[in-house]
């Protein structure tokens, strides 16, 4: 079996000095790890029925999309401000230093949808929470959250803990 791990590339100071950031491109041009990552997201996930890959811009539309079709589901983006061409709701997060924004399209999202929320890593969780939250606010209920790398020290979890949290690497 294939160990993920070993297709993670580890660069120190990027994109700003301290973060160790998580390249996860190795993994993306190995045919063999993709569909390693693909059969342990769907493993996960059980026999749960998916109506909406809800995915983050930006590395988390290349896993979102290809589970969308591997679930016979939708694909959403969640995308920066200004990004999306259509009307769209929008949730304000915290940063470390500062504030960001997230928009979703206003329909993307039928009352009841089942949803998976999918990123390629969760650090501080500020992110997918955001994504819940629009989500929520659009009355999609959302199934799981999904994540090729957690990095477990910053308790990212703590911030999804009304939501099933799983992740293929812990770090
Ligand atoms: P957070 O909101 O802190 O959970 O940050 C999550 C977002 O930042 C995700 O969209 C990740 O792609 C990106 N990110 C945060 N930390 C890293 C890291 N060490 N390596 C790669 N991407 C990261």
């Amino acid at each position: 079996m294939i160990n993920l791990s070993n297709y993670i590339r580890e660069i120190p100071d990027f994109p700003k000095e301290g973060i160790q950031f998580k390249d996860i491109t190795p993994l993306l041009k190995s045919p063999e790890a993709i569909k390693e990552s693909l059969d342990q997201f769907l493993a996960l996930l059980g026999d749960e029925k998916i109506d909406k890959v809800v995915a983050i811009e930006s590395r988390g539309f290349l896993f979102g999309m290809l589970l969308a079709e591997k679930l016979n589901a939708g694909f959403v983006p969640i995308r920066k401000p200004g990004k999306l061409p259509s009307d769209t709701y929008s949730e304000v997060y915290e940063l470390e230093y500062g504030k960001d924004t997230l928009e979703i399209h206003s329909d993307a999202i039928e009352k009841g949808d089942r949803i998976l929320i999918h990123d390629d890593v969760l650090a501080t969780g500020g992110t997918a929470r955001t994504a819940c939250n629009l989500v929520k606010r659009m009355g999609g209920k959302i199934v799981q959250c999904n994540f090729l790398i957690e990095l477990a020290f910053l308790n990212g979890r703590n911030k999804l803990k009304s939501f099933p949290v799983e992740s293929l690497l812990k770090y």
